[in-house]
């Protein structure tokens, strides 16, 4: 709950006055939406991804929103999620909210946006009138999905649309490479092409929950098939889903190892490249749920004496506190991260000086949706020569905008290093001389390892290893 109130947690016409004019989904559909609509706003609740949500936090969020819904009468029902919640005890928490907001309202138009790492299910599209998905990597489409999910809920025949629904047996890792997504893109584009499609989504799954509905997805909305006249939207959503399948192998990022980076930096020096290495450590992505305490490549660094260089976003309240206790300028004995990730992580041991102290660190993300995060307290800490920035809690770092709210500058670095998926490819693409996928230990790994699942009812591909032809998509709705 603590991380929700930290991120944002908002009630009633707050939401609007949050969302309204903004580039969020919300926004997109408060500025689509006619003028002459009722706005009942309700709840608000956003996290940054971290462990599994706790039963009775998820059930605190439900009965306070379905509180605000008690003796409504409402026409329309717009939810904005991201579609992988993980909740204790519950197998498809976005499924068992539309069930529930389904049986109140059973005539209500009800519509979802998702994030495009939505593990998709059956359950979702039926009790739903419309799904629609991010078609974009890093995600900077919230708006325009927002608009979207904004003209269908007051289309005329939205309930007299056809859904149609595949899951696929197979998963993308979550930072996946940009070709195939453009190639999904664009098919989803032509499909629209098509006058009798109304939507058209595919979702990538979210890889590290384990979960049995993990997995890939697509969606088709369309008119009725007339017969003779159109093609049922059965064959729609399962060639759709045969062109993704034949994408199956093409998402993977090859990620370097830490004793390149000195060649890298070279180089970077021979080319005399402007800018900093950025080095994104993919599988310590606190964006896809990971810990941040991840100290394997800032331990590379300080052994290889690599100068000028800082690693952004350690996540370790304990450190922070210490710092705070230290004081800037000070150098004590520290053990800086690896706490919550212990697997090849050993954490930083070892004298350090406390660089700098910041206090209400609010960086702004350059990327459209997100607002500003606040960082109660970071500490800047100087261990033989490299720079740690650690946080208490993980966040919104903001790429560059962080760097600048501490009092450094891009400038002032030749190696950056930065735990924000794909998120740098915006961020940084303007500063950066090259921004390299680096491996290191963390919950998101990018090699999916049949130990790291418990719950899987059916082989899901490349967990398992399964043969081209032996798959056949079929549609469940
Ligand atoms: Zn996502």
């Amino acid at each position: 709950m603590d991380s929700f109130i930290r991120k944002q947690y908002l009630q009633g016409t707050a939401v609007i006055d949050q969302h309204k004019g903004t580039k969020s989904e919300l926004g997109g559909f408060l500025a689509t939406i006619p003028l002459d609509t009722i706005i009942v706003p309700t709840l608000s609740a956003i996290a940054m991804p971290s462990g599994i949500i706790l039963h009775d936090t998820y059930e605190t969020i439900i009965d306070t929103l379905i509180g605000h819904l008690k003796g409504q009468q409402l026409d329309g029902i717009f939810l904005a999620l991201h579609g992988s919640m993980c909740v204790q005890g519950i197998e498809d928490p976005e499924g068992d909210l539309l069930r529930r907001l389904r049986q109140m309202f059973p005539q209500a138009v009800i519509g979802c946006t998702l994030d495009h790492h939505a593990n998709v299910t059956k359950e979702m599209v039926e009790y739903s009138d419309f799904l629609v998905g991010y078609r974009t990597h890093p995600h900077v489409d919230h708006y325009e999905v927002g608009c979207a999910a904004a003209a269908l809920m007051v289309r005329p025949d939205i309930k007299k649309l056809e859904k149609a629904f595949v899951k696929l047996p197979f998963v993308t890792p979550a930072e996946n490479r940009s070709e195939p997504i453009e190639k999904l893109k664009t098919y989803a584009e032509l499909l629209f092409q098509n006058p009798d499609i109304v939507g058209a989504s595919f979702f990538v799954g979210y890889p590290w929950a384990d979960v049995s509905i993990m997995g890939c997805s697509v969606y088709v909305l369309q008119k009725k098939a007339i017969l003779g006249t159109s093609m049922p939207s059965t064959r729609f959503a399962e060639e759709f889903a045969s062109f993704f399948w034949s994408l199956r192998d093409d998402f993977h990022f090859a990620l370097e190892k830490v004793d390149s980076i000195p060649k890298l930096l070279k180089q970077k020096g021979k080319q005399k490249i402007e800018g900093p290495l950025v080095l994104d450590e993919l599988s310590d992505c606190t964006f896809g749920g990971s810990s941040g305490d991840a100290v394997a490549t800032a331990w590379y660094l300080a052994n290889q004496h690599i100068a000028k260089s800082i690693v952004i976003g350690i996540v370790d309240a304990e450190t922070v506190e210490r710092a705070f206790t230290v004081g800037a300028g000070n150098t004590e004995h520290f053990t800086i991260g690896g706490k919550i990730c212990r697997k090849d992580n050993p954490s930083i041991v070892g004298k350090a000086t406390v660089a700098s102290l910041h206090k209400d660190v609010r960086p702004q993300s350059p990327m459209l949706m997100e607002s500003g995060m606040l960082f109660k307290r970071v500490a800047i800490i100087d261990f033989r020569g490299v720079l740690l920035a650690v946080i208490e809690y993980p966040g919104q770092i903001g790429g560059p905008a962080f760097l600048e709210a501490v009092g450094l500058r891009v400038e002032d670095f030749d190696c950056i290093v930065v735990k924000e998926g794909m998120n740098p490819f915006v961020t940084y693409r303007e500063v950066a001389s090259s921004i390299v996928m680096v491996e290191s230990p963390g919950f998101n790994p990018q090699v999916l390892s049949p130990d790291l699942y418990t719950r899987l009812i059916e082989p899901v591909y490349p967990i398992f290893p399964m043969e081209a032809d032996s798959y056949i998509p079929r549609r469940c709705i």
